[in-house]
């Protein structure tokens, strides 16, 4: 047990219930996107079997909601055909899917279309990792001056960064190291999204924690981040929660 937030969890039929123990008079339960992880809050006069109980008894409704999730996840997953929206810099595109014997690409028709080339019978992983490619590629030439700009205006220096597909995390910083890692998701943002991750991240090189000097630092080097911060975390998002 957790001893300051007084949390646990118990299993019930097979499923994993983080229990959070409060002095409240009614039990509460609530299923969380976007995996459907389940927490139930309950009164301290409860005890474990009593809290058991009132998890079955619920067992039904816990068991649509979950499904409610896992089909909203399996909708915002994209197939790679001709028609679909897809996200590039901040702007959103039509998909033109084009079946060619050469080389798969991806580029920019006009302002609202993606063309996407790629050999006949090509299927959808496939297809995705062609758009990946791309988005890679278009982070990887906007870091290098990015990086030119701020080491110099913050006084640090990187020793490297890198692009990676991570689930829940924007950037990461390892401080020792002096390496940041950016989310190739970044790719689907507005430019001032990336700056402000980027910023975000070399600051931890001079603090570690998220701190009052930390926000004072980012307030100095980027007055606006607050807005990147908002712009980045409104939809359309791949996954929920996510951290820095
Ligand atoms: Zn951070």
């Amino acid at each position: 047990m957790d001893a300051k937030t007084n949390s646990y969890h118990i299993e019930v039929s097979g499923l994993s219930i983080e229990v959070i123990r409060k002095d409240i008079k009614n039990f509460y339960i609530s299923v969380h996107p976007p995996n459907g992880r389940i927490r139930v809050s309950a009164p301290l006069r409860l005890d474990d079997d009593a809290v058991r109980m009132a998890i079955i008894s619920r067992l039904g409704w816990i068991h649509r909601k979950q499904a409610e999730f896992i089909k909203q996840q399996r909708q915002s997953q994209r197939e790679f055909v001709t028609g679909e929206s897809h996200y590039f810099a901040g702007r959103r595109y039509r998909l033109d899917v084009t079946e060619q014997n050469c080389p798969p690409s991806v580029k920019l028709l006009n302002n609202t279309r993606i063309g996407l080339t790629v050999r006949p019978g090509t299927g959808r992983d496939k297809r995705e990792a062609v758009f990946h490619t791309w988005y890679r590629e278009h982070l990887r030439t906007q870091l290098p001056p990015l990086l030119a700009k701020w080491q110099p205006k913050m006084g640090v220096s990187v020793n490297e960064a890198r692009i990676k597909k991570m689930k829940t995390l924007w950037g990461s910083c390892n401080i020792e190291a002096k390496r940041i890692w950016l989310n190739l998701e970044l790719a689907k943002k507005p430019k001032s999204c990336l700056i402000y991750v980027l910023v975000h991240e070399m600051t931890h090189l001079l603090e570690r924690h998220h701190n009052d000097r930390f926000h004072e630092l980012m307030d100095t080097f980027l007055p606006q981040w607050r807005t990147y911060r908002d712009e980045l975390n409104k939809a359309p998002l791949t996954h929920e929660n996510w951290r820095y």
